[in-house]
């Protein structure tokens, strides 16, 4: 099959192409032939060795496809369906291994692209908002990058759950994007904190929802009111340094949490919820997933640098 293989840490330059065996599903696992694959920021984060992984590895982990064959003690009625998965070992590929556990049946209305799309950011988007702090009715928060794939996901969600959303974009372009998806007010990164506080009444947001890390993380704590909380889920701008807890303390009793999928997934039921509502918000509409580019396999590194590079909005993928 042709796979994305990274042989050495690096830049984008290091995935290349590659023809690898097709592989085989061992006991309680599928082999399924990608439609689409997601690409994450996370991919550039095992790329670049800040999230170590053995080496040679095929990155990614979500995507979705049709099953094509099953392992050991799995039910064979299972092959032939269309399933969706993030957690796949290898997802820049043409066919990928799957526990047959962590992959989601997917619903016939809902395309193949849509399912890769929606399972990694649509299940954090969910679990940020309903767990890592739960978004009240007439909550102000800010979401950082809100054009992006997490910024576009967690607005929808905190809006239907009631929450006036104030967001930051960097260019225009994005800003629209953020207002579309909901946002009521969106700002350039500039002084956002002071921003954040006119719009308040000088009072501070409930929640702040970070993924940008170390260019936001200062503004993101002074942005909060008394016993509000940074939800810090990500690091685009690169890894937030050692950090005294007292601060805390003396900004008025915040709350800063780190949280990362994999612990709100952790059962196939919380799988499976998850994944579900995040599906059928997407099949009726009422989940808007907007798929920014598609890029052949071969283009992974293209696809890489443009993320990277701020020239992305909404979700990438792969199509194999
Ligand atoms: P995005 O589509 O959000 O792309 C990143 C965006 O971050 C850019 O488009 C840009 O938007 C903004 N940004 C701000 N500063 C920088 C910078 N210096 N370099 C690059 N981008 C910057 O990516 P994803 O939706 O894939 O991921 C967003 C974040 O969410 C990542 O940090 C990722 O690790 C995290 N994440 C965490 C999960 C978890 O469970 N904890 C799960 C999924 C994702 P703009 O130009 O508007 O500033």
């Amino acid at each position: 099959m042709k796979a994305i293989e990274v042989n050495s840490h690096g830049g984008a330059e290091v995935l290349a192409l590659a023809e690898l065996a097709d592989p085989v599903p061992g006991a309680g696992q599928l082999l399924v032939r990608l439609a689409a694959c997601g690409v994450n920021y996370i991919d550039t984060y095992h790329r670049r060795g800040l999230y170590p992984r053995p080496l040679p590895f095929v990155p990614g982990t979500e995507g979705a496809g049709e099953v094509v064959a099953a392992g050991a003690g799995v039910d064979p009625a299972i092959v032939g369906r269309r399933v969706a998965s993030a957690d796949l070992a290898g997802a820049y590929a043409e066919f990928s291994l799957v526990n047959a556990d962590r992959a989601v049946p997917l619903p016939d209305d809902l395309g193949d692209e849509l399912g890769a799309a929606a399972m990694l950011q649509g299940m954090t988007a969910h679990y940020l908002v309903h767990d890592s702090y739960r978004v009240q009715p007439g909550d102000s928060v800010l979401v950082h990058a809100a054009a992006g794939g997490m910024g576009l996901l967690l607005t929808q969600y905190a809006t239907a759950l009631g929450a006036r959303v104030i967001a930051t974009a960097s260019t225009p372009e994005k800003a629209e994007l953020a207002r579309t998806a909901g946002a009521a007010e969106v700002l350039g990164y500039d002084g956002f904190a002071d921003a954040v506080r006119d719009l308040t009444g000088g009072e501070g947001v409930a929640a702040v929802y970070d993924g940008v890390g170390r260019s936001t993380f200062d503004g993101s704590l002074a942005s909060l009111r008394r016993r509000g909380i940074l939800v810090l889920y990500g690091q685009s701008s690169g890894p937030v340094p050692p950090f005294d807890p007292a601060r805390l303390a003396a900004a008025g009793s915040l709350s800063l949490t780190r949280p990362t999928l994999t612990h709100f997934v952790v059962t196939a039921d919380e799988l499976n919820r998850r994944a579900g509502d995040v599906l059928r918000r997407v099949a009726d509409g009422s989940l808007s997933l907007r798929i920014g580019a598609r890029y052949p396999l071969a283009e992974a590194r293209r696809a890489h640098e443009d993320l990277e590079n701020r020239r992305t909005t909404g979700k990438l993928l792969l199509i194999p």
